[in-house]
């Protein structure tokens, strides 16, 4: 469910980092996505899984027509979702909204984590609210902006491109949720076959960046002063490293290899 008065703008190029995620202008409908999106897919079954069912996904990829407008839904993306609130066959109002409030606030909290593009609360009169990534904030409307409102039992949920295939996010949620340390997709450092000779001061290239990785210095690819003292500190922590002289040989190699 759209809020037709409040999307349409296109998505600007180059959004890649979660840097960029905060007050950013908002894509709305951008492509029609081929099938299920597994970031979108995890947050959403983490939020119901979290709130034992209080929140239920009542539609996520849907490929249809916003109802009586010309251009497309934003559930044809796979970006979005509507997290009913209201339990199925139940008649009181407002049953878990206090619920859907505590979620749509953590959303926002950590919008930027969850790549967050907008989140529309239906409930709230005289014509609901809505939160979206491109003024970062709440808003109350003042004139009919959705279909549903006031007095809708769901909360719609869109999130970014960048995380829309993530299938960490769901893992981010249930530790913000829990008040838990973040999971951080980290790359793996991975074994790499020693080049040959000894690497010292003054080498450059991918050999020196995967030293970098391991002994935990600025990975840029110039074996300088700091890399050499990052070495000589791996060395001394690691016997089997060999002498403690800064220089990467097939010993200290070898050692970083048992490291990557
Ligand atoms: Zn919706």
């Amino acid at each position: 469910m759209d809020a037709s008065t409040d999307m349409g703008r296109t998505r600007p190029a180059g959004l890649t980092t979660l840097d960029d995620m905060t007050k950013r202008p908002y894509a709305g409908f951008d492509r029609v996505a081929t099938a299920k999106r597994v970031g979108l897919e995890s947050l959403i079954a983490a939020i119901a899984d979290t709130t034992d069912g209080g929140l239920w996904n009542n539609g996520s990829l849907v490929v249809r027509s916003k109802r009586g407008k010309k251009g497309m839904s934003v559930h044809a993306t796979g970006r979005a979702a509507d997290l009913s609130w209201r339990p199925m066959g139940d008649r009181r109002r407002g049953s878990n909204y206090e619920t859907a409030q505590r979620v749509a606030d953590l959303l926002v909290d950590n919008a930027d984590r969850f790549g967050l593009e907008a989140v529309f609360d239906y409930y709230p009169k005289p014509f609901g609210r809505g939160w979206k990534c491109d003024r970062g904030a709440w808003r109350k409307y003042t004139s009919r902006a959705f279909s549903g409102a006031p007095g809708g039992d769901w909360l719609h949920v869109e999130v970014s491109n960048t995380v829309a295939d993530d299938p960490g996010l769901g893992d981010v949620w249930r530790a913000i949720w829990h008040d838990e340390p973040i999971p951080t997709a980290q790359e793996p450092a991975r074994t790499r076959p020693y080049p040959g000779a000894p690497l010292r001061k003054g080498a450059q290239g991918d050999d020196v960046r995967w030293v970098q990785a391991i002994v935990d210095t600025w990975v840029d690819g110039d074996f300088g002063p700091k890399t050499e003292q990052a070495v000589q500190d791996f060395q001394q922590a690691n016997p089997d490293a060999g002498p403690v002289d800064g220089w990467v040989g097939p010993m200290t190699w070898a050692e970083l290899n048992r490291h990557a």
